[in-house]
This record gives C-alpha cells, sequence and structure tokens, in this order.
C-alpha cells in the first residue's frame, strides 16, 4: 500500500512538472529575424550600430522606450512592434522613442 500511495504521489508530482514546463514563455526576439535586422535590434544596447543608426545616444534602452511593455525591474518585456515576442530590458532598436 505504500508503495502504492507512493507511486500515486510521484505521478501526481510528474503531472504537475509537466503543466509547468507546458506553460511556455513568450518567445525572445532573435536579433537574425529579419524584421529585428532591419530595426537594428540587439539584445544589449552597448552593441547598437551606432554607424548603421547614428542616432543612438547612451542610455537609450528598451526599458526606457515609449514601446516596451515590460514592468520595471523585469529582465524582459514586450514591445509593441514585436508582437507576442520578449526584449531584451537592455536592448535596443532603431524604433527607440524616449518613454514620457
Ligand atoms: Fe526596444 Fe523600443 Fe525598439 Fe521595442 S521599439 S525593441 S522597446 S527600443
Amino acid at each position: 500500500m505504500t508503495l502504492s500511495r507512493r507511486s500515486l504521489l510521484m505521478t501526481a508530482a510528474t503531472t504537475g512538472l509537466g503543466f509547468v514546463v507546458g506553460a511556455q514563455a513568450q518567445a525572445k526576439v532573435d536579433e537574425k529575424d529579419p524584421q529585428a535586422m532591419a530595426l537594428g535590434y540587439v539584445d544589449d544596447a552597448s552593441r547598437a550600430d551606432v554607424k548603421k543608426f547614428p542616432k543612438f545616444a547612451a542610455g537609450q534602452m528598451c526599458s526606457n522606450c515609449s514601446l516596451y511593455q515590460g514592468k520595471a525591474g523585469d529582465a524582459m518585456g514586450g514591445c509593441a512592434l514585436f508582437a507576442g515576442k520578449q526584449v531584451s530590458a537592455k536592448g535596443w532598436c532603431s524604433a527607440w522613442t524616449k518613454r514620457a
């Protein structure tokens, strides 16, 4: 009986774990994605291509962009330009607009 109870608990634990693993987070924007490349998106603003995008200025990053949808302190968040995906809070792209 003890073994059966253990088996039942193991099954419940496994099922619960499967549920957590199955709940996928939103995909991260890939820098190599055609839209990301067109906008010059980078995961780290320090790698912004300043020759191609001279309007970049130090301090600009997704977390202080008006199109960023993440909360303060989040490592990643949504962006109005990349529906269904997440950008890095420290990222940047040429559509950056100062958050009001
Ligand atoms: Fe980041 Fe703003 Fe560009 Fe979206 S629009 S990727 S939040 S800099």
